[in-house]
């Protein structure tokens, strides 16, 4: 990433991650908002106690919010793989869309094409495991949609960020086994049917009704093989 092409755009809502703490995820999101001008200006407004390290517009001109060494407030009440100051080990990419609030519409090839050669070059400066590779409505199913059905999750594991499950052969339909191997993917599984909302989301876009059907099965133990957790 040329750091010439990054637009500067600081922002004073930030604090400092805890000493020692390593960077091990990234989490995408959308900005919910009519505009990248009302995004940026929300996320740099002092009272809104809300930032991210980076904002990715339309066209793919990229924002920086806040330094990468320091802790953004992007995540709020969320919990991954047993973690819940996500905000602490993350760094945030907000993507300019107005959300399914708004008129949630499809992220242009070239805002995509921005987020791809920026999650690479972050991914390739820290230890992120693929399997930390979120999006906001997967760290905190209940109050959260974001980046929505519409975000390529496919496409981006192509380029190798993030992971795309195939469909197992094996199909697990007992709720109990399917929210174990949730908990292990790292979904907080307290509200089953919005972890399962969360996963459709993110791996089964074409249908996020919070059903446990046979697609969805196979696509959470598709899933969790990637991650070495044969069932
Ligand atoms: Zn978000």
């Amino acid at each position: 990433m040329p750091t010439d092409a990054i637009i500067e755009c600081p922002s004073p809502n930030h604090d400092l991650r805890q000493p020692d703490m390593v960077v091990d995820m990234l989490v995408v999101h959308y900005t919910g908002m009519l505009s990248a001008a009302a995004a940026l200006e929300r996320l740099s407004d002092a009272e809104a106690r809300v930032s991210v390290q980076y904002c990715i517009d339309e066209d793919g001109r990229i924002y920086r919010l806040v330094a990468e060494d320091l802790r953004a407030w992007h995540a709020g009440i969320s919990y991954w793989r047993g973690k819940t100051d996500i905000n602490d080990r993350s760094i945030g990419i907000e993507m300019v869309n107005p959300g399914h609030e708004f008129g949630y519409c499809p992220f242009p090839a070239r805002q995509m094409d921005a987020f791809r050669e920026l999650a690479l070059d972050i991914l390739g400066r820290y230890p992120i495991p693929a399997r930390n590779v979120v999006g906001h409505s997967d760290v905190a199913p209940l109050r959260k949609r974001d980046p929505g059905e519409f975000f390529d999750w496919h496409a981006m594991a192509e380029a190798s960020i993030g992971l795309w499950p195939g469909e197992a052969d094996y199909l697990e339909l007992a709720p109990t086994k399917i929210k174990n191997i949730l908990a292990d993917i790292g979904y907080d599984v307290r509200d089953l049917p919005a972890a399962l909302r969360a996963f459709q989301r993110h791996y089964r876009p074409s249908r996020v009704n919070g059903r446990l059907d046979p697609e969805t099965a196979r696509r959470i133990v598709g899933r969790s093989q990637l991650i070495g957790e044969v069932y």
